[in-house]
């Protein structure tokens, strides 16, 4: 029987706009600095302290909603929100509302069989809250360096249709982010942060169902499992007769449940207004936010052209770094393919990414330069592979090596052909089942002069020395 019930999911993101200072005063925003550091009147909410207007942060937003292909408004408004809670020292967070920065945008992804396409909702700006920090010496103490870091909100349309897009969107999200360089796409750090809306209905009905909304799930794998245990649960309910409350929900990973946090009687009414502090932002014809480069799924695109799968297109464009990497070994002569699969197995084995920042042992240079030698014939694969790790985390070309070591495919017939000529005398079973047509059995043969050469053996060379061997040996 088909599954009768479909998962309606829209996600609202919470991304950390990347500039030196907060959004409405000159304090820092690193990551790391010792408890209430970073704070000024402005950010602790001082009587009588005005905020002004972080420009980095209005381009960084802007270049944010164009890459989202969102209407960038020539007028918004900050409105205040109003609740209580300790880590809010002003009593409400600045945001905007009813007039946010921009709207109507969407989301290119690689969902579950195949691209797909999602609808942002909006993109405003707001400030981040600080952070309260349980169970220091049985207190709970108020850490404020956070409040006031300049933060977009992307509200996605509820499109996603499964837990394995909406973990799909949300990654796609993040690398464009990541790429157009305003968010450093940490998920650890809480740069990027995510509340996921989750409703089912019926398979073929058009309206849309009561939602629950989960709070803070802060993995890719998270966000799937979150929402595929709330969208069982929810199912549970209605086939059991009962009906889904609109509510928000936490999810505890250990013990496999979203649980209740709040319902929607008990939600915040946040009273909005405009913030009669700051004056409208308007955005001029010359605030773009710069040019925009080419954008992940573009990148995606583009590779596969190039004869990659889309998986290898994906990992590639899984960061800006592999990205350039992949790219300048181009630049400088690599097959895109041989270089990709090289990228894959070898080079990401050891990668160090954290953040924008990625480390990878090995440079393009290094890499273009070694495939141009098993190119040419000059190393053999294994060889190769030796040369790799001799030159991770120095300078050294692979050239250099080679050249150092000795290495080199040993192509001479003279020196091969003793070594076919034994192994065949010494295995008459094996050639009288490659004579009988088991082609596997050849790699048998080529096998062990692999192995008795170290790897230093033409394969091709060797393939046809056996080849011509057995068929001499024929009765
Ligand atoms: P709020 O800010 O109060 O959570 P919004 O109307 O801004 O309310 O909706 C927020 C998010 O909820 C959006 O991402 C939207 O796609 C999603 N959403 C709205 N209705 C549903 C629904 N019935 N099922 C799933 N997601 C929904
Ligand atoms: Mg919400
Ligand atoms: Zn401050």
């Amino acid at each position: 029987m088909a599954q009768p019930w479909e998962p309606v999911i829209g996600l609202e993101v919470h991304a950390q706009l990347l500039t030196e200072t907060k959004l409405f005063c000159a304090c820092a925003t690193g990551f790391g600095a010792e408890p209430n550091r970073n704070v000024c009147p402005v950010c602790l909410g001082l009587p009588g302290a005005l905020p002004v207007l972080n420009r980095h942060a209005v381009e960084l937003a802007v270049r944010a909603a164009r890459a989202l292909g969102c209407v960038v408004h020539a007028k918004s408004v900050f409105a205040r929100k109003n609740y209580f809670y300790p880590d809010l020292p002003k009593g409400y967070q600045i945001s905007q509302y009813e007039r946010p920065l921009a709207t109507g945008g969407h989301l290119a992804f690689e969902g579950e069989g195949g691209p797909k396409r999602a609808g942002i909702t909006r993109v405003h700006m707001e400030e981040d809250a600080g952070k309260n920090v349980h169970g220091v010496g049985g207190d709970s103490l108020v850490d404020l360096n956070r409040a006031g870091t300049p933060l977009i909100e992307i509200v996605g349309e509820p499109d996603l249709a499964s837990a394995a897009d909406a973990a799909a969107y949300l990654r796609a999200l993040r690398d464009v982010l990541v790429f157009v360089g305003v968010n450093d796409g940490n998920l650890e750090e809480g740069s990027f942060r995510c509340d996921a809306n989750v409703s089912v209905r019926r398979v073929g009905e058009s309206t849309l169902g009561t939602r629950a909304e989960i709070k803070n799930v802060n993995s890719f794998r998270f966000v799937q499992r979150a929402i595929e245990l709330e969208v069982a649960r929810q199912i549970a309910i209605i086939e059991g007769g009962g009906r889904v409350v609109q509510e928000t929900r936490g999810f505890d990973d250990e013990a496999g449940r979203t649980y209740s946090l709040r319902s929607k009687e008990e939600a915040h009414d946040y009273r909005y207004f405009p913030d009669p502090d700051l004056p409208p932002l308007r955005i001029d014809a010359a605030l773009t936010g710069g040019e925009l480069p080419e954008l992940p799924a573009e990148k995606r695109a583009r590779y596969q052209r190039l004869g990659l799968t889309p998986q290898a297109a994906q990992v590639l464009t899984g960061h800006p770094g592999i990205a350039r990497f992949f790219e300048r070994a181009l630049a400088l002569g690599a097959d895109p393919v041989k270089a990709a699969n090289l990228i894959q197995t070898e080079v990401l084995r050891d990668a160090k990414l954290h953040g924008l920042v990625a480390e990878l042992g090995v440079t393009p240079e290094q890499v273009a330069e070694l495939l141009s030698l098993i190119d040419a014939g000059t190393i053999s694969g294994k060889q190769a592979k030796e040369v790799l790790i001799a030159m991770t985390g120095t300078d050294r070309l692979p050239s250099a090596i080679v050249e150092e070591r000795g290495l080199r495919v040993v192509s001479e017939e003279g020196q091969l052909l003793p070594l076919c000529q034994k192994l065949v005398a010494d295995n008459p079973k094996q050639v009288d089942q490659v004579r009988a047509g088991k082609k596997g059995m050849m790699g048998f043969f080529v096998g062990q002069v692999m192995k008795q050469t170290g790897g230093a053996a033409d394969p091709k060379l060797v393939t046809a020395l056996f080849e011509r061997l057995i068929a001499e040996e024929k009765p």
